[in-house]
Formats: C-alpha cells, structure tokens, sequence
C-alpha cells in the first residue's frame, strides 16, 4: 500500500506562501478535514520582499475561491481598482507617445479583426483607444465598476492594486482563524532527508524538526529548498531582457483627495522603465532598470527626477532590490516545489509575478498527488507547463522592447537580433502578415493571449504590411460595427460609472453588495 500524502509544509510567509496555503486549504477544505494537514513556516529573522502591487484579473477568482469579502480585502489592503497598463514614451520618448494594454480584449476578438479597420483611421488612431472601451475609462479616472456591482463582478474587467505587506497580513489571518492553516513561526536552518533524497524535515532552533510529505518553497529569492539544498540552478534570462535592479519608493499624494489612476502607469526612461501605482492613500513608484547601461547613482536621480515632476512633495530614500532575471530549470524537484520569487523573477513588467503564483498554486491544488508515489507525475506535468510560461513571459516581456526606436544604449541593445528569442522573432515575421491570433497561443490557460500581443504590438507602432488575399475573419463591415460599439459603449460607461477614488472610498466604508 502506498503512504497517503498527509502533511503539506509550506516554507515562507511572503505572498507565495500565504496565496498558496489559502488555495490549498480552501480547496482541500483543510479546516475540517483530517486527512490533510498544512503548516505555513515562516522566518520571524527575514522580511518578505513588500513589493509587488499589481496583479492580474485572476485575482478576483482567487479571492474569491479562498472565500474572502472582496470589501475586506479592499479596506484591509489599501488596495484599488487596474483596469490596464499606460505605457509612456516607449515607442519614441516624444510627448505624445503612449498607449494602453487594458484587460479587456478587443471587441468581438476571435469573431471579427478590427485591425484592418484601425488601420483605415490612418497613424493618429491608436490602437487600443478604437478597439476597447476601457483605455477612455482610464483617461477619465473612472472605476470598473458601479457601487451597486456586487463583489468580484465588474462592468470593465478589473484587478487591483495593493499595499504588499498589508496583503500578506491579510492573507495570513484569513488563512489561519477561517482556514485552519497551521503557523509556526521558525527559522529553517537545516533540511534533514530521507535516503531516496526526498526531504523529510525542516530543522529549525524554534520548533525542532517539522516533518512533511510535501514541502512547498516560497522562501523568495533564497530558494532556500530548491536552490540552495537542491542545487537547482536559474535559467538565466539576462541575455533577453537587461533589467537587473529596481529602485522602490513610496510617496503620498499632494492632496490626500488626489484622483486615483486605474491603471498602472509604465514610463520608458534611458536605461529602463518607472511603475507609478495609485493606492489610497499613497503612490508605489520604482525604476527597473539595466546597471550595465546607467550607475545606480544616475538611476536614484531618474527616480527622483520623476517623482519631482509628478507632483510628489517629499523625496523619499529609495530601496534598491538586486534582480536576477530568470527561472529555475526545474519547479518541482522530488518532494518539493517552489513557488513565487524561489521558482524564478524576471523583472515587474505586465506584473505576472502574482499571476504566476496563482496558477502555480491552482494546479498544485487541483493535481494534488494522493501519495508519493504519484507525486512525480504530477511533478513532470507542471514542470513542462510552467516552463512553457516562463518562455511566453519572457516572450512577451521583450516584446515591449524589441520594437522600440528609442535612442538610448539601452533601447538599442534591446532590438539586438540575438536579444530577441527565436519564437518571438519567427511570429513577428508572421504577425507582418497577419495579427496574432490564437493559434499562435496553443496552451488552453495562455499567460498572455493573443489579445495582449495585439496591445503591445501597434501600441509599439507595428505595421502589417496590407494582405495579398483576404483573411477569413475580415468583414469590413463587421469591423465598422464593432468599432462604433466601442465608441457607444465608452460614451455609455463613461456616463454611469464613479470616479476610481469615490467607488474606493465608498467600499472602504459602505462595502459592496455580497452575492
Ligand atoms: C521590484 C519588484 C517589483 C515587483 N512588482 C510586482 C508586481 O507589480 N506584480 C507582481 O505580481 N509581482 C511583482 N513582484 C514580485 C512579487 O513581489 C513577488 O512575486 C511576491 O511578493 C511573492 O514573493 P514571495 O512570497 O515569493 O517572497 P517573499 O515576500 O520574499 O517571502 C519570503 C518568505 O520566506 C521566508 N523565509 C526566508 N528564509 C527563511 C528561512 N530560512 N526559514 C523560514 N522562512 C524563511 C521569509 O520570512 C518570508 O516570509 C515584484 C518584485 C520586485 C522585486
């Protein structure tokens, strides 16, 4: 008879951890279900990062799967309503130069191609702006959303934005008092293993040896399972995308009734990019950028440069958090996976660090091997899927680059040849011909869909070249009603849809109808 898998161990408190132990515990109904036990250990000697504030759409299904109030969690977080990301001066640096990469999809994408249509309107219509409602939203500083929307429903597709360490503590408390994950407090300072090198225990000067089935490694960028006792090494991506050091800061608004932005705001600097995101009651600001193209000295000034310039009337002291971009060559090893920054980070960009995790969580959750011998299937089957995503992340990642007629030393080395992976090379030649669809897309649950593609792609001022015959899916006159619908339906939503800050305001202290 095989050994039942009883005892997961989750190392780490960061976000990894706590969203995988809520997934896990709400899933397998841990609270009231002996067979199962989790334990989450968390280090009371090491911080967890406390960045990371934007997520993805999933996250509304995830907290909404761990059964947790979504005005809670806006109240308890600090958290606000992304609609989008607004990328500025990528494509030239000039004035004018921005565009939008919203979360909802083209009108009517998979049914109508509304690109040759856009195309018609001539090199002033952006793209993004004629195919989806939700970049006017965001220019207007409009909420997804009506105070009547019951919670995790939405009029616009939405995520949030989120204060990191207020999430964490959330999370954690959600976990423990409505879940039954088990905390114990204690520093791993050894790993004791059993002859076949699976992991049998964690040693630890607080709680003794804590002995396991399963051992979940969410110990941030130490990896302290997979890396450092396991010796997997990272599967660098330095080569393709340059950015190896971020600056974060965090101001508060000039006037504390300042509009809250909807979308997290991009801009392209010399050697990098600055993520501008609206909470409450500050802003989260921080340059990613590339040290071989500028000095950490120069890159504090471009920080402060543009919070100067935005409005900020304090300068705050910037953090500096190293980056090693890449992923680990293997996720799950033996009787071990990692999860968040110890299975990899390539750089905040499109913030998938989170929704990564989500998924990484969900098909552990749902592939739950019974017993150990099962376990390395299923070990098998996520390693290919989730080096599968990496691949389309980094993909998709240096597609914002590569495109760029920017100046600068930095911009130029990212439109190298040789810094461009070789599927993303192969579908731009395609994409000349035709716009990205799904086929090029295959995996039924795509990081990024073809819809994403098409964001980035004119938003970077790609131009197909005109078809030599006629693609099945263009109807010019379908087109032209979809891009009037889009046109009626912004005017519509504009009309009856509140400020991003009073919706905010109103659920941090009325709430939002619970279904
Ligand atoms: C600059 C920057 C910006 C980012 N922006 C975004 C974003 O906008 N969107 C997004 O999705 N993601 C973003 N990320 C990624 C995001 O921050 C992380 O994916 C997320 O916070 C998860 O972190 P973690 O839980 O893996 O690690 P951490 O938060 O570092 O947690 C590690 C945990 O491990 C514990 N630990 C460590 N060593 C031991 C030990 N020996 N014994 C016991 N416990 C131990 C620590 O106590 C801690 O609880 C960003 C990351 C960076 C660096």
């Amino acid at each position: 008879m095989s050994t039942p898998l009883r005892d997961i161990v989750i190392v780490g408190g960061g976000s990894a951890g706590w969203l995988t132990a809520g997934i896990l515990a709400s899933d397998h109904r841990v609270r009231d279900n002996p067979a199962v036990r989790i334990t989450l250990v968390e280090s009371p000697d090491v911080r967890t990062i406390g960045v990371g504030e934007g997520t993805w759409p999933s996250m509304r299904d995830t907290l909404r799967r761990i059964g947790v109030s979504e005005s809670e969690f806006i109240a308890s977080c600090n958290a606000s309503f992304k609609q989008a990301s607004r990328f500025a001066g990528w494509r030239s640096g000039e004035a004018e130069d921005h565009y939008y990469h919203p979360f909802s999809a083209p009108q009517g994408f998979g049914e109508v191609n509304l690109v040759p249509a856009w195309l018609r309107l001539g090199e002033q219509a952006r793209f993004a702006d004629q195919v989806s409602f939700q970049p006017r939203l965001c220019e207007h500083g409009r909420a997804p959303k009506q105070k009547v929307t019951p919670e995790f429903a939405a009029v616009a597709n939405y995520a949030y934005h989120l204060d990191a360490v207020k999430f964490g503590d959330f999370l954690q408390a959600h976990c423990v008092d409505r879940l039954g994950v088990r905390y114990q407090p204690a520093h791993v300072q050894g790993i004791r293993a059993h002859e076949n090198g699976d992991i049998a225990g964690l040693e630890t000067p607080e709680a003794g040896t804590i002995a396991g089935d399963l051992f979940i490694d969410c110990t941030g960028f130490s990896s302290l399972l997979l890396h450092r006792h396991y010796g997997i090494p990272l599967e660098r991506v330095s080569n393709i995308l340059f950015c190896d050091t971020a600056l974060a800061a965090q101001v508060p608004y000039a006037d504390p009734n300042d509009p809250i932005a909807s979308h997290t705001l991009g801009t392209a600097r010399a050697a990098g990019w600055i993520w501008d995101i609206g909470l409450p009651t500050r802003r989260g600001v921080g340059y990613v950028y590339s040290s071989a193209h500028t000095s950490h000295e120069q890159a504090r000034e471009t920080l402060l440069d543009y919070l100067r310039r935005s409005g900020a009337t304090v300068e705050p002291e910037p953090r500096r958090i190293e980056l090693n971009p890449g992923y680990r060559k293997t996720f799950w090893h033996r009787n071990c996976v990692a999860v968040g920054l110890s299975a990899g980070f390539v750089e905040p960009l499109e913030a998938s660090a989170l929704a990564l995790i989500e998924l990484s969580a969900k098909m552990i959750s749902d592939d739950l091997p019974p017993n150990r011998e099962l376990m390395d299937v299923v070990a098998r089957r996520f390693n290919d899927r989730f080096r599968y995503r990496w691949g389309r992340i980094v993909d998709f990642l240096k597609l914002h680059y590569a495109l760029s007629g920017r100046g600068e030393q930095f911009w130029v080395d990212n439109r190298r040849a040789d810094s461009i992976p070789d599927r993303l090379r192969e579908l731009l030649e395609l994409w000349r011909f035709r716009p990205p669809g799904g086929r090029d897309f295959p995996d039924t649950e795509e990081v990024f869909p073809a819809a994403s593609y098409q964001y980035v792609l004119y938003g970077m001022g790609f131009r197909p070249e005109p078809p030599s015959h006629p693609l099945r899916l263009d109807d010019p006159e379908a087109a032209r009603r979809g891009l009037q619908t889009v046109a009626q339906t912004a005017r519509k939503y504009l009309a009856g849809l509140p400020a991003n800050r009073e919706l905010i305001e109103h659920v941090r202290t009325q709430g939002l109808p619970r279904v």
